[in-house]
């Protein structure tokens, strides 16, 4: 695999193209995937926090969401490709869904952000077939665990923060086989 280390967190190098080519294949094999969308203050995070930093480094993809990773990469003298952001990530993610008529679930923000952002994908995503959703301030993962297993997403959009959403999905991704990644703040953006 052809991966670039930046201070640590060791990142996909490839074009954009190329990463949604990987997960239109993974959608249509039913993978179990895992992307991160690191940027760099999640790069300084991991930096001081060796936990996190396992959990990006295990994970399937981990794309570099933000200028300041491409251009930390061309001084150190490994160049890569083209910055993919987190929220072009979720885009892609939500029209290919769409387009292939999967289920999705939606988990994280706040309870208005969450509620709008479904209302927002029945509206102008119809063919997804959206399974469910929950804010992300509860206190028993097992339960909303639990929910989303029942539900059988193949893909599962998480807004929970870094490093909280990256450590939920190392900890759940066993549990069903999906499409899992961490959005942060995405939603926010994506309910208008
Ligand atoms: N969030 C959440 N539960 C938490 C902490 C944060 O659902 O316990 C949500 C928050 O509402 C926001 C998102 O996580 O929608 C990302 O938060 P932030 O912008 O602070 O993080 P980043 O985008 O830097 O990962």
């Amino acid at each position: 695999k052809n991966r670039i280390n930046i201070l640590g967190t060791e990142f996909d190098n490839f074009t954009e193209k190329q990463f949604q080519k990987y997960l239109s294949d993974d959608m249509d094999a039913r993978s179990n995937k895992f992307i991160v969308t690191a940027n760099p203050e999640m790069v300084l995070s991991a930096q001081k926090n060796p936990k996190f930093s396992k959990v990006i480094n295990s994970a399937d993809y981990v794309i570099p969401d933000g200028i300041g990773i491409i251009k930390g990469a061309k001084t150190l003298g490994t160049p890569m490709h083209e910055r993919i952001t987190g929220f072009d990530t979720l885009m892609y993610l939500i029209k290919t869904a769409n387009r292939k008529q999967l289920k999705v679930y939606l988990l994280g923000a706040k309870e208005e952000v969450i509620k709008a952002s479904a209302k927002r994908i029945e509206r102008e995503y119809p063919q997804i077939d959206l399974v469910g959703y929950h804010d992300g301030y509860f206190k028993d993962n097992q339960i909303v665990i639990d929910e989303i297993v029942q539900k059988k997403p193949n893909v599962i959009l998480v807004a929970l923060g870094y490093p909280k959403q990256e450590f939920f999905i190392d900890e759940y991704r066993k549990n069903i086989d999906a499409i899992w990644i961490g959005v942060g703040g995405s939603f926010d953006v994506f309910s208008g």
